[in-house]
């Protein structure tokens, strides 16, 4: 008996060592004072009107272009946590490609500077572009992945708005090119299954790096 049980232990060692691997490798903490000290002021602006309680801390891992694991952060709502834990598994499982996946706090929460960096990122108390209205990033609702592929483009009085600029040759979306999402997209089809609509359904502008919940 007594040996019965030592086996069983030491049959269970290991797979819990392979859980716990798998926790650390995709986590999910509350905001701690080193988060917060980056974020305050960028991200965390001072007339943020969401509690500190509401945000989570992410570690994921990710793949780049050329095959390397990257360790990416992010911050979101704690309502979609789980699910973009478990979207950025199941993209890491594939070898889906994210180039970067840091704070946008890195960028002093410069939208435009992260986006053409191709940097994906989720929590930024901010304005819709050119309106007053808060965006859904404001609450950690959104998240955006690999933006310079996927802009945000919009047609304003004869003219093709492109965010970031730099994003023009991936206008047009008939053409084909790495981190391009579309319908087919993997990234796509594990948002849409956890109940995310994508941007780049909209009608009057196209926001095709853009997930919300
Ligand atoms: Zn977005």
């Amino acid at each position: 008996m007594k040996h019965l049980s030592i086996a069983f232990l030491l049959l269970l060692i290991p797979l819990l060592t392979l859980a716990e691997e798998r926790d650390a490798r995709f986590t999910s903490s509350p905001i701690d004072s080193v988060v917060f000290a980056r974020m305050k002021g960028k991200s965390y602006k001072d007339d943020c009107t969401i509690p500190l309680s509401d945000l989570r801390y992410l570690r994921v891992l990710h793949y780049d272009l050329d095959g390397n694991v990257c360790r990416g952060e992010l911050v979101c709502n704690k309502a979609i946590s789980n699910d973009l834990l478990e979207i950025f598994e199941a993209l890491y499982n594939a070898r889906y490609p994210i180039e970067r996946m840091v704070l946008i706090d890195e960028y002093d929460a410069d939208d435009e500077r992260s986006m053409t960096d191709n940097n994906s990122s989720c929590f930024n108390f901010r304005t819709v572009a050119g309106t007053t209205t808060l965006s859904a990033h404001s609450r950690g609702m959104a998240i955006d992945i690999n933006p310079l592929f996927n802009p945000y483009v919009k047609q304003s009085r004869g003219k093709t708005i492109v965010s970031p600029a730099a994003a023009g040759p991936y206008v047009n979306r008939a053409k084909s090119f790495h981190y391009k999402i579309d319908r087919q997209d993997l990234c796509y089809r594990l948002f849409i299954a956890h109940g995310f609509r994508w941007g780049g359904a909209w009608r009057s502008s196209k926001d095709y790096q853009h997930f919300e919940k």
